[in-house]
């Protein structure tokens, strides 16, 4: 089924896979073969129109770019050009509707305070102090605990409570202390999500975007089609960039690493606007699903889009076998597990690459994604050059 000459097969269409697949065809000008398991490419950030509304729906949830790293802005601008969209997220906790992440909009609305920029370190200073369990001193034992002792218990207990209980599925005090290491606290009335100076949604869209990153003639992409369909038939020479779940490369045979799945129920809505917002976390636990997404939202340039609206609801939940795994658990076990499948991985398949989010078994922003993926080009481009000296 492969060509005995092939040098290079990427294994996933996401942007690791896509960042990889442009490099090689286009600076090495090697052919290079991509499998993508899915009908479509794009990974977890395909988004597509839905056909009812014309909406563009991100199927795997809201998807913004964002980024402080100038390489990785100056290489993504070369297949789409961005919108001005600066991401806000609101949460609603007990019927009230608050900003993202906790700043003195947030704080001020939830204590029913004035405080100046000047007085917010304090204030969180003294409600620690106030509620932290252990002020003798003691490192926190756990999720609640740290997090208590960095913003004080009523502020913990209304948006980081209930949203981390369902988020993980477990009470937030049988959570590891080190899963946090600081909680995001403005102390100015920003209120835009992220810091990053660039930051905006692609103008044609994502799929547009994915088709930019995999035009060249040098790419050939086949999807519907898994590494187990053609790992038997890899030519030994050839390198393989392998960006699905690192355990399943080796049939779990040393256990299945831990991730936390989702689910979205999507509504077509007869309103040309439900909740005024793009993304609306739901801070308390009795909600079942952690955040709502009204696609329509992301992109303001585009108008109106008529009188219907569409909304995700998204719920987590346990990752089976087989699920679509969203959030690696990181735990100590889990870290270790993923330490010892690379160990293989380098003894036992010297020419795979495992990386992406999957295959790297770590929470990736899609500016990281890009930036490791170019870094492993990188190395590529030197075992290339070395070859073709020799
Ligand atoms: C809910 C959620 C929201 C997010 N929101 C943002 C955001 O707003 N901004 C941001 O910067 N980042 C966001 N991210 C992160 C973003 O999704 C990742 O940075 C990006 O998807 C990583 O790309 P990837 O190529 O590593 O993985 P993926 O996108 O998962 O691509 C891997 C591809 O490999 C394919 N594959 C897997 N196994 C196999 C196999 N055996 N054979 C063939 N193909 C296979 C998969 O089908 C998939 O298409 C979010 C992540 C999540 C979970």
């Amino acid at each position: 089924m492969l060509s005995g000459d092939l040098k290079y097969l990427v294994v996933g269409a996401g942007l690791w896979g896509g960042v990889l697949a442009e490099r090689i065809a286009s600076v090495l000008e090697r052919p290079v073969l991509v499998i993508e398991k899915r009908a479509h490419t794009g990974g977890n950030c395909h988004s597509a129109l839905e056909p009812d509304t014309g909406i563009e729906c991100h199927a795997y949830g809201t998807h913004v770019f964002h980024t402080s790293i100038p390489r990785v802005w100056e290489y993504v601008n070369r297949f789409t050009q961005f919108t001005s969209y600066r991401h806000k997220v609101l949460t609603e906790h007990r019927g009230r509707v608050y900003p993202m992440p906790i700043g003195l909009a947030a704080v001020n609305m939830f204590h029913g305070l004035n405080l100046r920029p000047r007085e917010m370190a304090g204030f969180l200073r003294r409600e620690a102090a106030a509620h932290a369990p252990g002020t003798d001193g003691g490192e926190p034992a756990n999720l609640e605990e740290k997090a208590v002792s960095l913003i004080g218990r009523p502020l913990y207990e209304a948006f980081i409570k209930g949203y981390t209980q369902k988020q993980w599925g477990k009470d937030p005090k049988e959570l590891p202390a080190d899963i946090i290491t600081r909680l995001p606290v403005r102390s100015d009335y920003n209120t835009d999500y992220f810091n990053d100076p660039w930051q905006g949604m692609p103008l044609r869209g994502y799929a547009a975007m994915f088709d930019e990153l995999f035009r060249h003639p040098l790419i050939e992409t086949r999807t519907g089609l898994a590494w187990a369909d053609i790992a038997g038939s890899v030519p030994p020479s050839c390198a393989v960039l392998y960006s699905g779940p690192l355990d399943e490369l080796f049939g779990y045979a040393l256990g299945a690493l831990e991730w936390r799945g989702l689910r979205f129920e999507r509504d077509i809505l007869p309103w040309p606007d439900a909740q005024g917002t793009a993304v609306l976390n739901q801070a308390d636990v009795e909600i079942p699903w952690t955040r709502s997404h009204e696609f329509k939202h992301l992109h303001p340039e585009r108008g109106r889009q008529g009188d219907k609206t569409v909304v995700a609801r998204e719920y987590p939940r346990a990752c089976q076998r087989g699920d679509e795994p969203y959030y690696p658990v990181n735990t100590t076990p889990n870290q270790a597990l993923q330490g010892e499948y690379q160990a293989r991985l380098a003894a036992e398949m010297p020419n795979v690459t495992a990386g992406g989010r999957l295959g790297g078994y770590r929470y990736l922003d899609m500016d990281k994604t890009i930036d490791d993926a170019l870094a492993v080009f990188e190395k590529l481009r030197a075992r290339e050059n070395r070859g073709r000296a020799a």
